[in-house]
């Protein structure tokens, strides 16, 4: 009976979607098991400074690589960490990941200071009423300078309880850390809202950095939200600059910072250690310092 009310059942849905389901179960299942079997890790895109391109820091992306399926973009795996809780356990290891190996970089590297790591928290975190000590303990623990930290929090995390969203940003704000507005200008009632949160920093969404198509564009949108930025006294970056046209225009358009495949893609810890040798390198030869042959 069961097996018959199974089958009957199964016709009902689109053969796609029954995929989909399949798919996201497993995925569940897997995730659960990710972060022992040590098929998580953080990639490093650079963010650099418009005006000189000289990196300033950089966004920590997590990475997994299923066993059999290969690697799983963040866009497929989050949702589902989120769904089911898993995004505490899963944020907590970025934090930690992050935090020590931007320290340690600082401590290898003190000509590249300051030097920023932005992480990305969903807003299951943010609501996690532990969410303030267990970063003010990373950080404790790691020895990085509060400052050196940027939390990325989508507008769609801060919009559902906006009053709720500002004290817990406050919390965190008051340890010292940096907050970032990401993906703006593609969730709801932006506007309304981000006057009342505590956040320093507005990361244009690359959707709109993707409409500027050439020199000429006026891109309306994009320099509203700059004077946007500039009057509420916030620093901005501009997400996915893959053209020197899209470099250009914001940078005539005073946008601070950028990051894109233009000036990098997400680097892994190695690559990502290797700009920094290039920076200090060049730092050392150009105040007549050096002989390392870096
Ligand atoms: P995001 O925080 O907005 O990160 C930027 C995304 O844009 C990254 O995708 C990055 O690889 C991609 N990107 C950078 N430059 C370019 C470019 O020039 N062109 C294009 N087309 N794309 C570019 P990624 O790594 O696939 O991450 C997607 C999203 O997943 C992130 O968007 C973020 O919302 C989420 N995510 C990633 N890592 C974490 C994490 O550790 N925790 C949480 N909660 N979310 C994460
Ligand atoms: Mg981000
Ligand atoms: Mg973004
Ligand atoms: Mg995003």
């Amino acid at each position: 009976r069961a097996k018959a009310a199974g089958r009957g059942r199964m016709v009902v849905f689109d053969p796609e979607m029954r995929a989909t389901e399949l798919h996201r179960v497993r995925l569940e299942a897997d995730l659960a098991q990710a972060l022992e079997r040590g098929e998580l890790h953080l990639v490093f895109q650079p963010v650099v400074d418009l005006a000189t391109e000289r990196l300033i820091g950089f966004e920590a992306l997590l990475r997994w690589t299923h066993p059999t399926l290969g690697p799983v973009p963040p866009d497929a795996f989050i949702p589902v960490a989120e769904a089911t809780g898993l995004i505490r356990e899963l944020g907590h290891w970025v934090l930690e990941q992050a935090c020590h190996t931007a320290a340690a970089w600082q401590r290898t590297y003190p000509q590249a200071q300051p030097l920023a790591i932005s992480v990305n928290v969903s807003g299951r975190q943010l609501a996690d009423a532990d969410l303030g000590r267990f970063v003010a303990d990373v950080l404790a623990d790691s020895g990085l300078p509060p400052c050196s930290l940027v939390l990325e929090l989508t507008e769609t995390a801060l919009v559902d309880d906006p009053a709720r969203a500002a004290a817990d940003l406050g919390r965190l704000r008051a340890l010292g850390v940096r907050l970032a507005v990401d993906d703006f200008g593609t969730g709801y009632s932006s506007l309304a809202y981000l006057g009342q949160f505590p956040v320093d920093i507005l990361k244009i969404d690359r959707s709109f950095v993707a409409a500027i198509t050439d020199i000429e564009h006026r891109s309306p949108l994009v320099r509203g939200m700059l004077e946007l930025a500039r009057n509420l006294g916030l620093e901005t970056v501009a997400e996915g600059v893959e053209s020197a046209v899209q470099r250009d225009r914001l940078r005539a358009e005073g946008c601070d910072r950028a990051q894109g495949y233009l000036f990098s893609r997400p680097l892994d810890s190695t690559e990502a250690e290797l700009q920094l040798v290039n920076l200090t390198g060049r730092r050392r030869r150009s105040t007549g310092r050096t002989g390392t042959g870096l």
